[in-house]
Order: C-alpha cells, then structure tokens, then sequence
C-alpha cells in the first residue's frame, strides 16, 4: 500500500480515522464511535453506582454536573453522557461552564458550549470568576509581577496556578447551585498520563492516588468528581468530535505556554511514541498504588486517612482544605492587596 492510501478498519473495509497504536488496530469513524462508546460506558458503570431507579426520596432525580468549556474533551464527554443516561427519567445531566475571564479566548469557546447545551437539550449554567470574588485572569496575569514582588510563596507561580484553583472553586460553587450527586470532567487519557508523570515528579504520591474518579472515596463536603473519559486518548477523542460533528473550540489559551503541564504533554507524548500503551501503563500504575495504599493502611481509605491528616473547613470559604485558610482565599487576598 502508498503513504497516501487510507489505512481500512481493522473491523469492516471502511477507511480508518485512526491507528491505536497501543493496540495495533484501525478503526473507522463509526467503529470508532462504538469503541469509545463502549469504553465510556464500562468507566461510568465502574465510577457510578446507579441503582436500577436513582430517584431521591424528595421524588427528584440524581443530578449530574458536567463540566464544559467549549473545547473537543467536554464536548464529546456532554455527547456521551447524554447518549448512555439522557433516556433516564431518574437521572438529570446539567452543564456547566466556569467563565474565567480570559479576552479573545473564553467568549468564543462559551459559544461553542452555549450551542452544544442547546444541540442535546441540557441545561446550562455558568459563573464567571467576578462571582466567585476573584478578578478575571486577565487581570490576575497583570497584578502577578507584584504579587511576586511582594509574597515570597507566589514565587514561580504562572497564570494556571492561579487559575487552576479558582476553576476548582467554581465547579463546586456550580455543583452545590444545581444540586449535583456528581460532577464529571473531560479528561482524556493523555490528561491523566500528564497529571500523574506531574505529581511523580514531584514526589507526590499523595496528590497521584487523589486525582478523580473520588466516587469510590468520597470525601466528605465535596461533591465527588468523576473521569469518564478517563481511558481514551485525546487524538481519538479529537477524530471522534470531527467525525461527529461536534462544534468546539480549537484556540489556546494564550496563558498556557511555560506551563508545566506544557513539559509534561510533550513527554508523554515522546513516551507514547517510543513505548505505545505507556499512558495506560501510568494510569494503571496509579490504581495499583492507591491499592497498595489503602492495603498499606489496614483498609483505611484515603479520605479517612486524609481526615487524620487534618484536613477541615477553610475558615473564610468552607471548602475542604489542608489549611485555616484555603488557597483560593490566599490567593484572593494576594491580588486584592496587590491592585498596583
Ligand atoms: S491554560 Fe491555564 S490560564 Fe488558561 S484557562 Fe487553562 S488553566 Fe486557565
Ligand atoms: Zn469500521
Ligand atoms: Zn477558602
């Protein structure tokens, strides 16, 4: 076969949208679609217990948050919670977006999410960081020179530290508005690889076995935050959302260069080249470790665990929080003292 001849499906003779590399086959846009599909499916059965009628005993059904930005991951996550658990009457799917201030880039990506709520139907709710008490990040990026100058802990901070732990607080402020039993998230398989090749280079154990799904730990005040996505790369993720014709946003945030998250992309992307299947082999690797974890720990949970370690109630907010006072109210105060 010519380097320009289109590969077949490895399931039928129609022309292939993409090569799992990790597992050798070529599938088509609609085996591609079934895959994924199936994949999502065995997460959400693995990440939610839903009983067979999940209706509350107020009569009302158990509410699922999920994130939207406007961009390929949500988009496509949207598209399947609606496809496996829209035709329950026991269970309601409501987006949200968090708004976070960021000019020529946010606007149009919240279109993108305004017009796929409307396309499946689902509600949509924002809140945009002035809400929430914090400034928008454009603002937040110019304070950020003083705020170094004058607060030796934000030393080496870039814009999504900042903006990291203000989404998280937005999502849960969404959470708690809609009444949500769950919040789910888009990230893919290359994001989970990425944030845990992060913590391992940091050291931190801990933070690995905390990331989502928390659905077989919950921790007390938080509505538990689910992955469906989980398992599935983001360059299928990305042929599937063409395929389907899912509108999303393709712009990058102009904050995102120099992220460490940028590094890690990069070497997951080179490990997955030289060894595929090694994003599976990380997040597989993550599950064993909170195994041995809890193993470790008599059968203690994490949560329980953490409880120990003195986690509480930020004092200011009432978010759960390692310290008196959260970082997101720290870092409130930072650039509320730093308005130049
Ligand atoms: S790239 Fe960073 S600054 Fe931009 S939206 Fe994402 S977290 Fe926020
Ligand atoms: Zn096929
Ligand atoms: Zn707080």
């Amino acid at each position: 076969m010519s380097g320009l001849e289109v590969e077949a499906c490895t399931r039928c003779d129609k022309p292939a949208v993409v090569h799992q590399l990790y597992s050798g086959i070529h599938l088509c846009a609609s085996h591609l679609r079934t895959s994924i599909r199936k994949r999502v499916s065995k997460a959400l059965r693995e990440q939610v217990k839903l009983p067979k009628d999940a209706i509350r005993e107020t009569g009302e059904p158990k509410r699922i948050l999920v994130g939207i930005s406007g961009g390929k991951d949500s988009s496509v996550l949207l598209e399947m919670m609606v496809e496996l658990l829209g035709p329950r009457r026991d269970v309601e799917i409501i987006a949200g977006c968090v708004d976070e201030g960021i000019d020529g880039y946010r606007a149009p990506s919240l279109e993108c999410a305004e017009r796929l709520a409307e396309r499946f139907g689902v509600r949509l709710e924002h809140i945009s960081y002035p809400e929430l008490g914090f400034e928008r990040m454009d603002e937040v990026v110019l304070r950020m020179p003083m705020i170094e100058q004058n607060i030796p802990e934000a030393k080496g901070m870039m814009p999504c530290s900042y903006c990291g732990v203000f989404r998280r607080q937005g999502l849960n402020a969404l959470a708690k508005r809609v009444g949500a039993d769950w919040m789910a998230l888009g990230h893919n398989l290359d994001d989970m690889a990425q944030s845990i090749l992060m913590n391992l280079q940091n050291g931190d154990v801990d933070r690995t076995i905390r990331l989502a799904p928390h659905t077989w730990d919950p921790i007390e005040g938080l509505v538990p935050r689910i992955v469906p996505l989980r398992w599935i790369p983001e360059q299928e993720i990305h042929a599937h959302a063409l395929e389907a014709g899912l509108e999303f946003h393709h712009g990058d945030c102009p904050y995102a260069p120099g992220a460490f998250r940028q590094r890690s992309r990069a070497l997951v992307a080179t490990m997955e080249s030289q060894t595929p299947g090694a994003r599976h082999g990380l997040l597989h690797s993550m599950e064993r470790m909170r195994e041995l974890q809890i193993a470790a720990n008599d059968g203690e949970t994490l949560s329980e665990s953490w409880a120990e370690d003195g986690m509480r109630q930020c004092e200011r907010c009432g978010e759960v929080s390692s310290r008196e006072v959260c970082q997101a109210c720290t870092m409130r105060d930072w650039i509320s003292s730093n308005s130049g």
